[in-house]
């Protein structure tokens, strides 16, 4: 709906079904049944908000289903007020490759590594989502030794912090960027809001410390464990 009523006055709008003819979509996103207004790549692809430094980064919608709970809340950020702020709202939808795949992020997520290249953000925020019976999973104490990699900080309304995949951290970002993910519980309102309200705070941050400080004061314990984890994953901070 939304998307209608920004579309109305603009002459460079086209239907989706224009775009997809047109071969700007990705092939997943232009099946007649899944194809709708709302998640065209003309609106959902990269946009960027604003100019000069700090540079963020927020992509959604990064495989499966997971754009449904995710891909608006980024298409509602408005500009931030200092720097720059790049979105892209919707990376793939339809099939699911784990970011923690060393395939994901060549294939499916090509957009965002294109976009890390040309813009090097300082801060890069994912916007993941999950079903309630997979939080024992994500924020479970075991998930280092069963996967190897940090388990999630429960936030508030069912949102989990955690770290990006280190299939792009490591190579794409220097240390003392910051790179968060965020599970968002799936057909949770309270859950998006609440990342929703985070975002507002992060697309104001101009640095990895500045952030580190406002978790610390609002939420200390998940604060912690989010050092712990970039001490674990770097050695130092
Ligand atoms: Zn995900």
């Amino acid at each position: 709906m939304k998307a209608e009523e920004k579309s109305g006055s603009s002459s460079d709008k086209y239907s989706c079904k224009d775009i997809c003819s047109k071969n700007t979509c990705a092939k997943d996103m232009c099946t007649k049944d899944t194809c709708t207004r709302d998640t065209c790549v003309k609106e959902t692809g990269l946009r960027v908000y604003g100019h000069g430094k700090p540079v963020r980064l927020f992509v959604a919608g990064l495989h499966g289903d997971e754009w449904r709970d995710t891909t608006e809340i980024l298409m509602k950020i408005e500009p931030p007020e200092k720097g720059t702020l790049a979105l892209i709202p919707l990376v793939r939808k339809g099939e699911y490759t784990s970011t923690l795949d060393p395939a994901y992020y060549p294939v499916m997520g090509i957009s965002i590594l294109e976009a890390i290249e040309s813009l090097n953000p300082e801060v890069y925020i994912e916007l993941h989502s999950y079903s309630r019976e997979n939080l024992e999973k994500l924020a479970g104490r075991d998930r280092l030794e069963r996967i190897g990699v940090p388990a999630y900080s429960i936030l508030k309304a069912g949102v989990l912090l955690g770290s990006v995949s280190p299939w792009i951290r490591r190579k794409y970002f220097p240390k003392e960027a910051l790179c968060l993910s965020f599970e968002i519980q799936k057909g949770n309102p309270g859950s998006r809001e609440f990342a929703a309200s985070m975002l507002e705070v992060l697309k104001e941050t101009g640095s990895r410390d500045e952030f580190v400080e406002y978790l610390k004061k609002e939420f200390p314990k998940q604060a912690r464990k989010a050092i712990e984890d970039y001490r674990h994953f770097y050695g130092e901070i």
